[in-house]
């Protein structure tokens, strides 16, 4: 397990992790070995809605997260988001959609980034994923749960 410090908060991540994006879709929508749930910070739920120009309840409903207190609707399993097979929303994706297959816990000062999902296509092609990559994760974390 690797690990790094940002803005006082100390994060560790997998180690020797190959993965790269194959667009195959899979984790905007359910498939057979599972339900996706893409959960929603308020903040991030607002700036939807704002971007969107939607009311809330038209694209999420309350989730029993206490973090994540939404979770965006599906349409026949798809992510209301998902429009073929690109988000209409990339720009402003939430942070679980820009962190999967990773997901992360924190407890206090420590987070801990895991693969959160064996159901994409991407694990363990393309190159090893190194630090950086999941500073990147970490900075966007940092930021949104901040907002
Ligand atoms: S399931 Fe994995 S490979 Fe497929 S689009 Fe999502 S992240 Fe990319
Ligand atoms: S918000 Fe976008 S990236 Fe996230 S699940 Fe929906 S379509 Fe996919």
């Amino acid at each position: 397990m690797g690990s790094f410090t940002l803005a006082g908060f100390k994060f560790f991540y997998p180690d020797g992790i190959k993965w790269i994006c194959k667009r195959c879709s899979n984790c905007c929508r359910d498939i057979d070995v599972r339900s996706r749930h893409i959960l929603l910070l308020p903040g991030e739920a607002s700036r939807i809605a704002k971007i969107s120009n939607m009311r809330k309840n038209r694209f999420s409903k309350k989730s029993e997260e206490k973090l994540y207190q939404y979770e965006i609707l599906k349409v026949k399993g798809n992510c209301l988001f998902l429009m073929g097979d690109q988000c209409s929303i990339y720009d402003y994706r939430p942070l679980v959609c820009q962190f999967y297959p990773f997901t992360m816990k924190s407890d206090g000062e420590t987070s801990i980034i895991s693969l959160g999902d064996q159901g994409c296509q991407g694990i363990g092609s393309g190159p090893e994923l190194m630090g950086g990559y999941f500073k990147k994760l970490a900075l966007a974390a940092l930021k949104f749960l901040r907002d």
